[in-house]
């Protein structure tokens, strides 16, 4: 029995031997000739010359040995429907998106970009981009049409794939609207919108000529075979955008092979999931959790993935353990912020049900608090496994990895680097690597290992100016985390070390909140910084001049500021970046040099010390902070 160490020491030590065992859980149509190909760092080439197709791995390959299983448990309790798909009725509806897509002229390279609601269609167009080649953007449903544009025109997609709405919380959410809005405001927008009618907004507008609904498309191809697109290794699956410290979201571009071997493998040694047993994990398909372990993850690894739109919460709180107990779910992925909220409800919606299938509840997104993770594993007697990392590895970085060997678990650590991954943990200033419980910049060695980020789509410089210039003496990626490791080897995460928060285990650029804010014409200057708040983790919060004061003069005009600042952000970036609170103040702590202070503010915000401020330019400017955060 190989230990963890062992097994990690190996994938870094021994890399190219290593990976090349793990390839082997994957077809590869092209045998790769290289594991890596390292001569341009820091961008890694994984299975050099290799061909293979995600798609293939992902369903073709099992369709003769579990042809009739199920791949695909979807359930909506905001429709109240629920569907199955064996892998060969998924390769069927697959291979008729494929062959839309195909019919509207997209194909190797193009862009795809989904912006989809919790249906199983979205997965169905993800699939079918893989099997064509076609690199898809996939946009979290929360966005607004205006961060959609930015994202379409960065992309620049052949063809877009909506619905007319999605459901939240028994109302409908307009999706298409939101899309004709974001095509208007786009400098390249696509030719083609393929639109999965729902039925849920029948005030939906169509274009001719530019609008295809699915249906009828689907009719057309409904006994489509289309082949594979065999891909180099290297070649690009998707692009997914992230938020930074700069106002314009990353599309975070991952290769081919090297995706889905770390997909392969992270599913048997971190997710411990067999072929034919389930995994649900309860994220949505706009992020990268939805990626790899809703989607590719347990459909490459030949298990059951259950595909679920709702609220954990409704019809009542028992419903993510009745999916359990009904589906024989083994493994769980979610949110600390998702346990917290089920946390506040009678554990007896828990008890109801037979969990006795379920083995592992993997949380990760999001700092996991001690006593979250106590609840979860008190309540549910199952192993907690807290996890970390980002959109931009695809796959922990973080992780206890108990399908190599069962190592304890201490709550609030997600124990030890993942294998393939060289954590180190280096001083700010000094850039040398910390001792034992001494707070550090988490870093990663390069190359880094295959499924992660290999570049920034269309801007390589970019890729090497954000993640590799904060210790230029030496190659390291910056994840921008502080973390400690013990005496014992397990790390400690302990928050950003740049301007993003994280709100419900979802990543904000604090520059975009600002910039979304800054779209309201009565307003100056903003500052937005992260809160913490005992639900979400961390909410945003805003303190904004407005040019003209008398706007702001009587409650009733603050009252209407606020609402109208919302109102924007809304818009602009879409509800998940919307401040909990606006406060408005007329200057600004700032240094002498120009820079918010923003640290202070959000030390003040959350009740602590406002550090040191001897490079403050106007004190006032604080007091200001302090009586607006008093409610005077
Ligand atoms: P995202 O790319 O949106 O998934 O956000 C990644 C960021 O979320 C990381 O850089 C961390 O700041 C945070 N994060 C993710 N997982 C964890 C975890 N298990 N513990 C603490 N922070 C986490």
């Amino acid at each position: 029995m190989t230990t963890y160490s062992e097994f990690h020491r190996r994938s870094v030590g021994e890399r190219d031997a290593f990976w090349r065992d793990e390839a082997k859980l994957i077809d590869w149509e092209t045998p790769f000739s290289d594991v890596l190909d390292y001569s341009r760092p820091p961008f890694a080439k994984w299975f050099v010359g290799g061909r293979t197709n995600i798609c293939h791995n992902a369903i073709d390959r099992h369709l003769a040995s579990r042809g009739e299983q199920t791949a695909l448990i979807y359930i909506s309790t905001e429709t109240g429907q629920q569907r199955s798909y064996t892998y060969r009725e998924l390769a069927a509806e697959v291979n008729r998106f494929a062959a839309m897509l195909k019919a509207q002229g997209a194909g190797r390279g193009d862009r795809v970009l989904i912006y989809m609601p919790m249906v199983a269609e979205a997965m169905f167009a993800m699939l079918a981009c893989a099997r064509i080649g076609a690199i898809h953007s996939v946009v979290f449903g929360g966005f607004a049409a205006a961060s959609l544009a930015t994202r379409i025109d960065d992309a620049r997609p052949k063809v877009m794939v909506t619905s007319d709405a999605g459901m939240r919380g028994g109302k409908p959410v307009p999706y298409k609207h939101l899309v004709d809005e974001s095509i208007r405001l786009a400098q390249y927008p696509p030719a083609k919108v393929i639109i999965v009618n729902r039925g849920l907004d029948a005030a939906m507008n169509i274009v001719a000529g530019r609008d295809l609904d699915y249906a009828t498309l689907r009719t057309q191809h409904m006994d489509a075979l289309v082949p594979c697109e065999w891909m180099e290794s290297s070649e690009p699956s998707y692009i997914l955008y992230t938020s930074g410290t700069t106002g314009k979201p990353k599309g975070v571009q991952r290769d081919t092979g090297g995706y889905a071997v770390a997909l392969a493998s992270s599913m048997r040694r971190i997710f411990c999931v067999e072929p034919g047993e389930t995994m649900f994990t309860t994220s949505d398909i706009g992020w990268v959790v939805g990626h790899s372990y809703i989607v590719y993850g347990p459909l490459i690894n030949g298990s059951t993935t259950i595909m679920y739109e709702g609220l954990p919460i409704r019809p009542d709180p028992g419903i993510w353990w009745k999916i359990v107990a009904e589906h024989k779910v083994k493994t769980m992925f979610s949110s600390p912020t998702a346990i917290r909220v089920l946390k506040k409800q009678d554990t007896a919606y828990m008890k109801a049900h037979d969990l006795s299938t379920l083995k592992y509840v993997f949380l990760a997104g999001e700092p996991l608090d001690e006593p979250t993770a106590r609840w979860a594993s008190d309540s549910l007697g199952v192993a907690i496994v807290d996890n970390y990392w980002q959109t931009e590895t695809g796959w922990p970085i973080l992780s206890a990895q108990l399908g190599v060997q069962e190592t304890p678990r201490k709550f609030g650590s997600p124990s030890f680097p993942v294998y393939g991954y060289d954590v180190r943990l280096l001083h700010e200033g000094t850039g040398k690597e910390v001792g034992a419980n001494e707070k550090g910049v988490l870093v990663i060695k390069p190359p880094m290992p295959p499924g992660c980020m290999t570049t920034v789509w269309g801007d390589d410089d970019r890729f090497v100016k954000t993640y590799f210039s904060d210790f230029p003496q030496d190659w390291a990626y910056s994840t921008f985390d502080w973390a400690t490791r013990d005496a014992e080897g397990y790390y400690f995460v302990l928050g950003r070390t740049d301007d993003v928060i994280n709100v419900a285990g979802h990543r904000l650029g604090t520059r975009e909140i600002e910039e979304a804010v800054q779209a309201h014409a009565g307003i100056a200057e903003v500052a937005v910084v992260g809160v913490a708040d005992a639900l979400k983790g961390q909410i945003p919060v805003a303190f904004a001049v407005v040019k003209d004061a008398a706007t702001v003069a009587t409650p009733e005009g603050v009252a209407k500021m606020r609402k109208e600042v919302m109102d924007t952000v809304d818009r602009q970036l879409g509800a998940i970046g919307r401040p909990g609170a606006v406060h408005f103040v007329t200057v600004l702590p700032k240094t002498r040099s120009g820079k918010l202070l923003r640290r202070s503010i959000q030390a003040l915000a959350e009740g602590r010390d406002p550090g040191d401020l001897t490079t403050i330019e106007d004190p006032a400017a604080l007091e200001q902070i302090r009586i607006a955060l008093a409610g005077k």
